[in-house]
């Protein structure tokens, strides 16, 4: 099978954020067996699948920009070889690291798109949940990348942070729009159970806004990117003049990808079925066992729940043909089904399941829907 996805996670943050429930550590000392293992991994998947040019490669974590650039010149190196024109090869960033150095660095490689964890332009709500930079850092990293790259930049925000209040969230995003990025994502906190937040909340250190308060910043970035003349094409992603991330699509469309790095997860597509790979969460683990992976197979009205779940995060569903390829015939009512039950949320245009903008919003009442039927 030739696999053209691939997701790199870096492992390592300088501080940790509250909310953070992603696997990366503070110590560094390990960034040059981490990168040999990157490699090592790779070159084990390489036996299994056929791996030629990349169509997407995205370099995530943890924190990318918190290598040692030693070992981020290493890595893209390496996998230079294994780009092509016009492979979408990106790049996360924490503005606070951004260096004229680091620029040059990223210039000289494939890179052509990188992702800015921004969550919020306010100093007081980034302390809250100990978000590392400064408002004063994110602008200027955006203008460095602006005036001195041509890389695509997408921009990442929250809401519903402890004290991000309705005028703070008006605030982010009038910044945000100042500067026009080029992809933006929008993710509503989640408290994860093992999450520092979760301990401080259940302590009452620290609250978030009103159930109120979400729902009128939610209506406030709806309407200010939508008059920005950003196109919403799935759930938390927006993107200008059609500057997709075809990475995430892939993962979307739940295509073939291959994750390397501790805690990175892969998807080999059977078409009608997946088969989960997912690496160890723990560096010293990983390190010691490149191959301590644990796999799921994934099949039958599973992989048809999972498919639509997926599939209908994006505005462009999927496509009735592509569905009755893959699933057994006691399944080809279920796009029909879908339809008929949610004719508010979705609609069948032209053999394609497609999603309203309000269907957008109710993903999951269609999915528990879902769930309940296929019981
Ligand atoms: S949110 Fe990102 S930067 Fe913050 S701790 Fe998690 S991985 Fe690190």
């Amino acid at each position: 099978m030739n696999i053209n996805h691939l997701y790199i996670h870096v492992p390592f943050c300088k501080s940790k954020c509250s909310y953070c429930a992603f696997y990366s550590i503070i110590d560094s000392s390990l960034q040059n067996k981490w990168c040999s293992a990157i490699i090592n991994q790779f070159n084990y998947f390489s036996t299994l699948y056929e791996i030629t040019k990349l169509k997407t490669l995205y370099i995530g974590g943890g924190s990318p920009s918190a290598l040692d650039p030693e070992i981020l010149i290493s890595i893209l190196c390496y996998f230079n070889d294994f780009c092509a024109s016009d492979t979408e090869f990106t790049i996360e960033l924490n503005p606070a690291d951004l260096s004229d150095e680091l620029v040059h660095l990223l210039k000289d490689s494939s890179i052509n798109r990188v992702s800015i964890g921004i969550e919020s332009f306010n100093d007081t709500v980034r302390n809250a949940v100990k978000r590392r930079g400064t408002s004063s850092e994110i602008l200027k990293a955006i203008k460095m990348l602006k005036h001195q790259t041509s890389f695509a930049i997408a921009c990442d925000l929250m809401y519903g942070l402890p004290l991000q209040t309705k005028d703070i969230v008006q605030d982010d995003i009038k910044k945000l729009i100042e500067y026009h990025p080029d992809h933006i994502s929008y993710y509503e906190l989640t408290v994860e159970d093992t999450s520092a937040l979760a301990r401080e909340l259940n302590h009452k250190t620290v609250s978030l806004p009103a159930y109120d308060v979400n729902e009128s910043s939610w209506e406030i970035i709806l309407t200010s990117l939508f008059d920005a003349g950003y196109e919403r094409y799935e759930v938390s992603n927006w993107a200008y003049q059609k500057n997709y991330c075809y990475h995430n699509i892939n993962y979307w469309e739940m295509g073939s990808w291959l994750g390397l790095g501790p805690s990175a997860v892969s998807n080999i597509d059977g078409f009608g079925s997946y088969t989960r790979i997912t690496t160890v969460s723990n560096i010293y683990a990983y390190l010691s066992n490149i191959l301590d992976l644990s796999t799921d197979y994934i099949a039958g009205k599973t992989a048809v729940i999972e498919y639509c779940m997926m599939h209908l995060r994006k505005k462009n569903g999927f496509s009735t043909r592509d569905f009755y390829q893959r699933f057994s015939t006691q399944f080809h009512h279920i796009p029909e089904w879908l339809c008929n039950q949610f004719p508010l949320y979705l609609m069948n245009e032209n053999n394609r399941i497609t999603v309203h903008d309000t269907g957008l919003d109710h993903l999951n009442y269609i999915i528990v829907k879902l769930m309940n039927y296929l019981e």
